[in-house]
């Protein structure tokens, strides 16, 4: 039987690279297309000997083409964390609004379905708490942070609008806080963070005083979600993350368990517009998809320090990108 065929846009990135395993293992044939701008091809490096298996090196803001038949698009390509889209800005709002017109275009062209991958941050700073997906959220549009958020509010209007108005199929998901090995350590991100500085034997820095609260969702579930979701017939955007809640300092705590390092944690002052609480609702992903998280935190962690501890040594210091 011949194989569907899946493009997968941000293919070497953190999220990309598992879902290239995913579906590779579901017999499809995957497509990943990177511009490696935040990525790296040792994410997929495992996968280059495959037949099944094919990779574009291609910026997607730009006009994208593949030949053959396409059943199915996930588009992931952005930069995801703080440390990078406000390294990029013009490159990730791009991304977001260009980058999702020509996968929408390309989804058309080929009657493929699609979904893309939006996030927490259309919430903003939220007031509602915990976020459902009926929010619409609190973003400072002209806050260093607009330009991700921002792009990805106007990717799920543009890929609503495709949908309404071309007929193309659409599935919109918003990621909380994912986590597992193939992070980079030095991406900002505070899980990451932590567990480099602990490996460092450097004091944890904790920004404000700490009682920020951040869900975190082991990235083997958040594949799951998205499967199911891409999968389902449902049009309309699906929280998928861990509604298990941590404040930052508790946070910090349980690595320095885990770690068994003696450091101590550094109060450093708050950024600005930094969100205070973040906790999917997944009423609608437990109801529509039959999905929840089954990775626990201290599994997860493990798993994901095991992974960190096992990188060159030269990875521990290295600056990002
Ligand atoms: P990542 O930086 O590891 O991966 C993003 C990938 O996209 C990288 O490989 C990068 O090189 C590629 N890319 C960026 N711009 C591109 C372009 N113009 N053309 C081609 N490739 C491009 O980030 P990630 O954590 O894997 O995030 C993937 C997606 O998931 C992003 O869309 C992000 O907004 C979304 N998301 C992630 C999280 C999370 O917790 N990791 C949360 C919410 C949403």
């Amino acid at each position: 039987m011949e194989r569907k065929r899946v493009l997968i846009t941000g293919a070497a990135g953190f999220l990309g690279s598992h879902l290239c395993d995913r579906f590779i293992k579901e017999g499809f044939h995957v497509i990943g297309m990177d511009n490696l701008i935040t990525g790296d091809l040792k994410n997929i490096e495992h996968l280059f000997s495959l037949e099944q298996f094919e990779f574009y090196h291609h910026d997607v803001s730009k006009f994208i083409h593949v030949s053959g038949k396409l059943d199915y698009i996930l588009h992931f390509a952005s930069p995801a964390s703080p440390i990078d889209y406000l390294k990029i800005p013009i490159q990730t709002l791009k991304v977001g609004s260009l980058g999702t017109h020509n996968c929408l275009g390309l989804a058309k062209a080929k009657g493929a379905r699609i979904l893309v991958a939006s996030t927490s941050e259309v919430y903003g700073d939220p007031l509602v708490h915990p976020q459902t997906e009926e929010y619409w959220g609190n973003v400072n549009p002209v806050g260093p942070r607009g330009v991700y958020d921002e792009a990805k509010r106007f990717q799920e209007a543009i890929t609503m609008a495709y949908h309404t108005f071309h007929n193309v199929e659409t599935r919109i998901v918003r990621i909380f806080n994912t986590y597992g090995p193939r992070m980079r350590l030095n991406d900002g991100r505070a899980l990451p963070a932590f567990i480099g500085q602990a490996l460092r034997g450097e004091d944890l820095t904790v920004f404000g005083d700490g009682s920020q609260t951040r869900s975190f969702c082991y990235v083997d579930d958040l594949v799951e979600g998205i499967y199911r979701l891409l999968m389902s017939d449902y049009v309309r955007p699906v929280n998928v993350g861990n509604p298990s809640e941590i404040t930052l300092k508790e946070f910090a705590e349980e690595v320095l368990k885990l770690t068994g390092s003696t450091v101590k944690i550094a109060y450093k002052p708050l950024p600005v517009d930094d969100p205070k609480q973040r906790q999917p609702d997944i009423t609608k992903a437990k109801e529509i998809l039959g999905w929840e998280p089954k990775v626990s935190r201290a599994d997860g962690l493990r798993i994901t320090y095991e992974y960190f501890k096992s990188l060159p040594k030269e990875e521990l210091v290295k600056q990002p990108k």
